[in-house]
């Protein structure tokens, strides 16, 4: 621990949004899960969460998608700073502001990242310097996307996600993202793919090759067409538009389009940074979609922005 007098007041982490590349679902678990193979990849799309001393537990939002989380103790980025302070032994309450400009049930792991994120910016704020390993094992316990929010960049996940481990990957891609006003459920989706498959026997998943050799050689195109995920069907099944808005980033140019975990975000992987611009506005003019943004990845997963110190 770091002298009291050394530490800050408050202090604020950044953190990315992450789309799957490769999504391959197995088969439901005993424990409810679904075994997974996937790719993860946190893009240019960030929440903050900052934290700092209160008279008692408390969460609040802003930001143009705060709607619709909850501002109580359910809240994933105050169970997290909760988690952190038992596990750590310090009785201290904080109060954790999160500004939220990753989409709410979009399938970009929105409440994960901001976990991840107050679990950093605890650990500063109370001078923990817990190594990243112990992060992640809380970050586990909070759920499947957590760890990998932790060091972002792109990265194998397997078990339920949980498990994560790094992937040689080369360049940056750039993305448009298709963003939709209203959420879908991820159980809801997982459901809906357990009902698509029927009887049907699901192997083990196993990450492709063809994913691994388009992420070494950075090129987009490879990409492109490496992109899969099995609950695709299951999120257009349960909102058919989905179709219309991948056809629509398609026609309009895109290298390929790929709905991102259990949606309902689409995201499009593009040529360069021009080719970004004229997808969104194409996308924009057309009124297939709501909300149209351009990232970059991979990027870094939480870190610290902020940490002011009294004197
Ligand atoms: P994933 O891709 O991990 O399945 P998602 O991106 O589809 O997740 P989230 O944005 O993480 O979905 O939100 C899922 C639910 O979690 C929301 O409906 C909300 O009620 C709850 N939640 C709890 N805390 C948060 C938070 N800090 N931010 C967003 N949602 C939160």
């Amino acid at each position: 621990m770091t002298s009291a007098a050394a530490l800050p007041t408050s202090a604020t982490a950044r953190v990315p949004a992450k789309i799957n590349l490769e999504l391959i679902v197995g088969p439901r678990r005993e424990d409810g899960y679904h075994s997974l193979a996937t790719v993860y990849h946190a893009v240019s799309l960030f929440d903050e969460v900052t934290v700092s001393a209160a008279d008692e537990w408390g969460v609040s939002l802003e930001g143009p998608h705060a709607q619709g989380v909850p501002a109580d103790a359910t809240n994933l980025a105050l169970r997290a700073a909760r988690r952190l302070a038992s596990a750590a032994g310090v009785e201290e309450p904080v109060h954790v502001r999160i500004r939220k400009e990753i989409p709410v049930a979009g399938g970009m792991a929105g409440g994960s990242a901001d976990a991840a994120a107050a679990l950093v910016a605890c650990d500063h704020l109370w001078g923990l310097a817990s190594g990243r390993d112990e992060l992640a094992e809380i970050a586990g316990e909070l759920g499947s996307d957590v760890p990998f929010l932790l060091g972002g960049g792109t990265a194998m996940g397997s078990g339920r996600g949980e498990v994560v481990a790094p992937v040689l990957a080369r360049g940056t891609f750039h993305w448009v993202l298709a963003l939709s006003a209203c959420g879908l459920s991820t159980p809801e989706v997982y459901a809906e793919c357990d009902r698509l498959r029927g009887s049907r026997r699901v192997p083990e998943p196993t990450p492709r090759r063809d994913m691994m050799t388009a992420l070494r050689s950075g090129d987009a195109r490879a990409l492109a067409s490496a992109l899969v995920n099995d609950l695709q069907d299951a999120a257009i099944s349960l909102r058919p538009k989905l179709g219309d808005v991948l056809e629509a980033g398609i026609d309009f140019g895109a290298l390929g389009g790929i709905v991102s975990g259990s949606g309902p975000t689409v995201a499009f992987v593009v040529e360069n940074n021009e080719a970004a611009l004229d997808l969104a506005v194409s996308l924009t003019a057309s009124g297939t979609v709501q909300d149209v943004r351009r990232a970059t990845g991979p990027a870094h997963g939480a870190h610290i922005v902020a940490a002011p110190r009294a004197d």
